[in-house]
């Protein structure tokens, strides 16, 4: 390695993470010339999108594009135009100060005048052996990305949060059926939302359940329900399982130094910036609201503006 992007030299920028956010804001960190080091992850480079299929709503692809292939342009466009690609995680981070370090998994410190963190957030998982295997394949975490395909079927949506219900009213508008399976007999969610869903004569309520199995074998048949007060267990035929459980922002390597919001998300203001001045943020890292591969891309860009604007300004 040599240059500016190298682990011995100094860097204008490193970007933590590699899904939408930050190829989107190597892109632009490359093309403004920052020759930006993008420490992609070991094991999970590309995000949130290489567990799915189909994505019928990133503009620009009117055929729709598989998740794995919309990632590898990302990577392929952030490359051609000079970003280097670190196939590892970053483990520690030193960002106050001029000059931040990102030190890797394999030994290696990177020095940056500036650091964008778009490290993602991860949706809550059941923990059943068919999630992962049945992923984009009727099991979802993402109304908005999925519901669609769900057209006139039947849907399991799992969790009794404001986001579940979100989840289940929007689903109605495509599916026959929204069973919404929570673990307690009352729900979490606001009254106004619950309003909503119990005025909504698609969705029904299995109470007091939990689901135990997922069934299929390259797509989803139906769900094991087990009623948690009795123990006894039942079949729900189901084309698709909305898991809305909650996320987790992957924020622990910045836990204590920069602010987090009460769930864990980067807090930034006036852009992507955090409080540590060219310490930048963006994504579904800072974002519990939207989390779209778009809007992700989206304040990626803003991050890549907004760290070059600080390296201007501070040259
Ligand atoms: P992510 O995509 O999560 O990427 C973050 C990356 O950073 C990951 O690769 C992670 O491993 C890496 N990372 C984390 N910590 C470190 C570290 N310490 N060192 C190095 N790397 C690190 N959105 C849509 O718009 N349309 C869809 O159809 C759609 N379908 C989806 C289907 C599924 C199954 C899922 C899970 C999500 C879907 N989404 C969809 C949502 C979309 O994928 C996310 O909103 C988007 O990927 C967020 O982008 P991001 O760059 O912020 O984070």
């Amino acid at each position: 390695m040599s240059g500016a992007g190298a682990a011995d030299g100094l860097a204008d920028v490193v970007i933590v993470g590699s899904g939408p956010a930050g190829y989107t804001a190597a892109i632009y960190a490359a093309r403004a010339q920052l020759r930006p080091v993008v420490i992609e992850g070991s094991v999970s480079a590309g995000g949130a999108l290489m567990t799915t299929t189909e994505v019928e709503n990133f503009p620009g692809f009117p055929e729709g594009v598989l998740g794995p292939d919309l990632m590898e342009r990302m990577r392929a466009q952030a490359e051609q135009f000079g970003a280097m690609l670190v196939a590892d995680d970053a483990v520690e981070l030193a960002l106050e100060g001029d000059v931040k370090t990102v030190a890797t998994g394999d030994g290696a410190t990177y020095r940056a005048r500036s650091v964008i963190l778009a490290m993602g957030s991860a949706y809550r998982r059941l923990g059943l052996e068919a999630e992962d295997r049945l992923s984009g394949h009727g099991v979802s975490w993402c109304a908005t990305c999925d519901g669609f395909f769900f057209r006139g079927r039947d849907v399991v949506v799992v969790g009794g949060g404001d986001t579940a219900l979100e989840e289940a009213t929007f689903l109605s508008r495509f599916a026959a059926r929204v069973h919404v399976v929570h673990r307690r007999d009352e729900l979490r969610a606001s009254r106004t939302m619950q309003a909503r869903a119990f005025a909504d004569d698609k969705i029904t309520f299995v109470w007091d359940a939990e689901v135990t199995a997922i069934r299929g074998d390259d797509q989803v048949t139906g769900v094991e329900l087990t009623d948690v007060r009795t123990g006894a267990r039942r079949d729900l035929r189901t084309d698709g399982v909305f898991i809305a459980i909650g996320h987790e922002p992957r924020s622990e390597l910045v836990r204590g130094r920069i602010e987090l919001d009460a769930a864990g998300y980067v807090v930034v203001s006036g852009g992507t910036a955090t409080g540590l001045p060219g310490v930048f943020a963006c994504g579904d890292l800072v974002d519990s609201r939207y989390r779209q591969a778009i809007t992700a891309a989206g304040s990626g860009c803003s991050a890549a503006l907004d760290a070059e604007h600080f390296l201007a300004m501070s040259a």
